[in-house]
């Protein structure tokens, strides 16, 4: 299966998902446009927090970094005068090192990602979608700023007029995503956030055609009128977007077999009749791995049965 990923609502659900699937059969699809390039190296938040969770190494109560990490260059370059906008920790700084490094010597960021794989010696195959720079930018009151200084920098204060995904038109899938696109027939959208995790890898070129023709299932981000965590209310709201499962749903709607909302959510069902897709409930607040694996099960019957 191939899962489409930003940087803390899908890996909470891989979480589970390891447990029910073999990890060699889990493929994911990463989300690149919150990368950053930050005191000489390449930042993926995202990619990072996929390798720490099968690698057992992500601090699973904030869901980025490592577990038991310090502080120590970030904090000695403030001292000198040097502020970085993201807190990194020097273990994760090392990844950060490698990969740039990698990078610096000629790979594609692909390649680099597959190296990592490698030493951290994960099963599981953790693609970035695209080799091809591409920036969530969020453009406030202010003026427009990379999303993480509008997210860390700014901590997601102020207002959101627009957001657009910068060099996304002159982007490609990777060709490795591709590949695995092309053997692959189901492909589940986890409940990250639709405009800057998901709205990336579903905006590069080419990409909804391609999903027009395999088996998707998504479970949304969003119970009632809130995101579970996080900016995804103020920037759906910036798009055009309810911010709702029905939102979710219209985004997803030209390729999207089947929604799973939560079972909380008070949203009357007759409003998905419009589209031409399933939708079921499920406990979708992954307190607990156990949640997480439930969801897990529940969804790989969802595609057993479209
Ligand atoms: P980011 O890269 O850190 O922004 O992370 P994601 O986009 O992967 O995750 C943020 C989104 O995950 C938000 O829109 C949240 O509403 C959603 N989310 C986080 N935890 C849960 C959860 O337990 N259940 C559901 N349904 N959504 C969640």
């Amino acid at each position: 299966m191939i899962i489409f990923s930003g940087g803390t609502g899908t890996p909470k659900l891989l979480n589970g998902l390891r447990e029910v699937c073999p990890e060699e059969d889990i493929t994911v699809v990463v989300n690149t446009a919150e990368d950053v390039w930050i005191s000489g190296n390449l930042i993926t938040p995202d990619i990072d927090t996929v390798l720490y969770l099968f690698s057992g190494k992500l601090d699973t109560s904030r869901w980025w970094g490592v577990k038991g990490d310090t502080y120590r260059t970030h904090e000695t370059m403030k001292e000198l005068g040097h502020n970085e906008v993201m807190m990194l920790g020097d273990l994760d700084r090392a990844t950060h090192i490698m990969r740039s490094d990698l990078i610096r010597n000629g790979m594609t960021l692909s390649e680099a990602i597959v190296e990592l794989c490698r030493s951290f010696g994960l099963k599981i195959n953790v693609l970035p979608m695209s080799d091809d720079p591409v920036s969530s930018m969020i453009t406030t009151p202010e003026g427009k700023m990379h999303f993480q200084d509008f997210w860390v920098g700014e901590h997601g204060e102020p207002d959101v007029l627009e957001v657009c995904q910068e060099g996304i038109g002159n982007a490609s899938i990777s060709p490795a995503v591709l590949k695995a696109l092309e053997k692959e027939d189901e492909v589940l959208i986890g409940p990250s956030n639709p405009i800057t995790s998901i709205g990336p890898i579903i905006e590069l070129p080419g990409m909804r055609d391609i999903l027009r023709t395999k088996k998707v299932v998504a479970v949304s981000p969003i119970i009632g009128t809130e995101p579970v965590s996080g900016p995804a209310g103020k920037l759906m709201t910036a798009r055009g977007i309810e911010v709702s499962s029905y939102g979710v749903a219209s985004y997803y709607s030209d390729f999207l077999d089947h929604l799973v909302i939560d079972e909380r959510d008070p949203i009357d069902e007759k409003r998905f009749e419009e589209f031409d897709m399933g939708v079921s409930r499920a406990d979708t607040l992954m307190k607990s791995v156990d949640v997480s694996r439930e969801l897990s099960s529940t969804i790989l019957g969802i595609f057993r049965d479209i």
